[in-house]
């Protein structure tokens, strides 16, 4: 491809709306453009990133013996209704009605329409099965941002096993964590396999493949000695034991005029570290007002204390229902002799003596508290939020704290598509329903994951996997006659090798060029210039390190041949 006659439509600035790396990349670079909030067209280069991504996709599907399928986007509501989820899945999902007023969806996810297919199958002789497609998707995000990460329209890979029996499902699911971990290798991303909440779509078994990124909303603790890794909600660590001194024999009630947060009574003379001190949150769950201790210097995480108490629902109690329920305001609260109210306390205060807490009197607290002794905890769970740092707890490691993005999801959905007439006989002419997984990557997704963890100051930098070009040759002095037959002979050789070359050939200052060429990331240049050219020397970069070396003219297509087939091997290997 010839610069000069392509749309690779780079801009001097970011645009003004963007935060995240790969948003402000891909459309600075010229990879994208916004049509409308969360709905984007792909142009030229990320077209080619993107059918990269999916041959990579592809290969290790059909590796497992996936089969591809086409199927529609436009879904009759009719399906939905059958499987319970034209009413559950709500205002996510895209609904209009055809020119009779029948219902239609435009699809999310394709469960319903496969075990519709699936329903043809007779016999457990033609299990397992692995069925798969490419194709567009729609979610009615309520708040689309962050460009590509999170869109309301976009292509995914979705994948769905069918099975007699769980022990297949097992062994469907190992092939896709298995294919899943190649693909992101592949593709450059150091994805971390996360244990998750199955959600709204039920199923026993639930990872999440995540990369990091400053502009990911999940926070995932991981520990890079034995590769334990979890998102919050299901996150813990090991902490050191704390042996307290004792206390007094009993609490002892002390004055604390204005002093409301933990970190006021830490510095308050007569007060306690953070550490030694009783954070009292107050929760109505399912209806009932709960007290949720913590140690001083922990946090809650909502969903754990749901996930503990399995409730349904559950949201801070307001000021007036805690002084209502323990006649102090918040800053003073502490759980000391209350009595008809839950208490769930944080398992890092088990056997605390000698702590500090409020007294449920404005602007008193209590020191000496043993919680075993003064404390009647009705429950005691995880509830607490992990740091940066702490032990694992798998292995004597220390747990790194990240913000992800979710770049794959793969679960076991089990038989809850029985209704949809997924079913064969088994050996003994019995019916069965067949057992399923269902599994997604999410490609522009991808492409955004790897551009966020593959940028530098000046712009991208494409792992070569995934590149939409292998090779930009920079042309300088677009009027030349030399360097334009000397760029054109080199251009044609590496076309020649079957490497994918971008010949720049534009009239336009050397630096411009330079600037492009490293904003849109392609892993080498090959600089032709008249200077170089005296000797017979061009110029070969590598975008990754800059690092630059002069090479023959004559021998530079070989020897940069040989480089990318070097790489390209080493990806296919991984
Ligand atoms: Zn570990």
């Amino acid at each position: 491809m010839r610069w000069s006659h392509s749309f690779i439509p780079t801009l001097r600035d970011d645009p003004a709306d963007a935060e995240a790396a790969s948003h402000k990349l891909l459309v600075r670079a010229g990879y994208v453009r916004q049509l409308t909030a969360g709905v984007y067209s792909t142009l030229p280069l990320a077209k080619r990133v993107c059918t990269k991504i999916e041959a990579i996709v592809r290969k290790e599907m059909d590796e497992i013996g996936g089969q591809e399928f086409a199927l529609p986007s436009l879904h009759p509501a009719d399906v939905w209704k059958r499987s319970g989820r034209w009413e559950t899945l709500g205002e996510e999902m895209f609904r209009l009605q055809d020119r009779k007023g029948t219902d239609m969806a435009l699809g999310m996810t394709a469960e319903e329409i496969f075990a519709t297919i699936a329903s043809e199958l007779r016999s457990y002789r033609q299990l397992p099965q692995i069925w798969y497609q490419i194709a567009t998707k729609f979610r009615d995000e309520p708040r689309p941002k962050s460009g590509l990460l999170r869109v309301r329209e976009f292509t995914m890979k979705d994948s769905y096993s069918l099975d007699l029996d769980t022990e297949g499902l097992d062994v469907a699911f190992q092939k896709h964590f298995d294919a899943y971990r190649k693909i992101f290798a592949s593709c450059g991303l150091d994805a971390l396999a996360v244990e998750a909440s199955s959600g709204s779509m039920g199923g026993s078994e639930s990872i999440e493949f995540m990369t990091t990124s400053d502009a990911g909303e999940d926070w995932v603790a991981s520990c890079g000695s034995c590769g334990y890794a979890a998102n919050f909600e299901k996150a813990t660590s090991t902490l050191p034991e704390i042996a307290d001194e004792a206390g007094p024999g009993q609490p002892e009630r002390f004055a604390t005029p204005g002093q409301r947060s933990i970190d006021d009574l830490e510095s308050f003379d007569g007060g306690a570290p953070a550490g030694r001190q009783i954070k009292t949150l107050v929760y109505v769950v399912d209806g009932n007002t709960t007290l949720v201790l913590l140690r001083g210097d922990h946090s809650l995480v909502e969903q754990k204390l749901q996930d503990g108490l399995q409730a349904q629902d559950l949201r801070p109690a307001s000021d007036d229902e805690i002084r209502a329920a323990l006649g102090a305001s918040p800053g003073s609260l502490g759980g000391v002799g209350v009595s008809g109210l839950a208490i769930a306390a944080d398992a890092a205060l088990a056997g605390r003596k000698n702590m500090t807490t409020g007294a449920n009197e404005d602007d008193f607290h209590l020191r000496g508290v043993d919680i075993a002794r003064d404390i009647d905890v009705g429950r005691w769970l995880d509830l607490r939020e992990v740091n940066e740092g702490e032990p694992c707890p798998m292995c004597d490691g220390a747990l790194a704290v990240q913000k992800t993005i979710e770049i794959g999801h793969i679960f076991k959905l089990g038989t809850r598509y029985e209704m949809m007439g997924a079913a064969v006989l088994d050996d003994a002419g019995q019916k069965r329903p067949i057992v399923m997984g269902s599994y997604g990557i999410g490609i522009q997704r991808t492409m955004a994951a790897i551009v966020e963890q593959h940028h530098d100051e000046a712009g991208m930098v494409w792992p070569l996997s995934v590149a939409p070009y292998e090779v930009v040759i920079t042309q300088v002095n677009a009027k030349s006659a030399e360097t334009s037959d000397a760029s054109g002979a080199l251009y044609d050789a590496l076309r020649g090798e079957g490497i994918d070359v971008l010949l720049d050939d534009r009239d336009e200052r050397p630096g411009v060029k330079f600037k492009d060429a490293e904003l849109i990331g392609i892993p080498y240049r090959i600089t032709v210039g008249p200077k170089g050219l005296k000797e017979g020397k061009v110029e070969l970069v590598r975008r990754k390190t800059r690092k630059s070396r002069e090479i023959d003219l004559t021998k530079a297509a070989k020897a940069v041949a040989e480089n990318v087939f070097e790489e390209r091997n080493f990806s296919s290997q991984i």
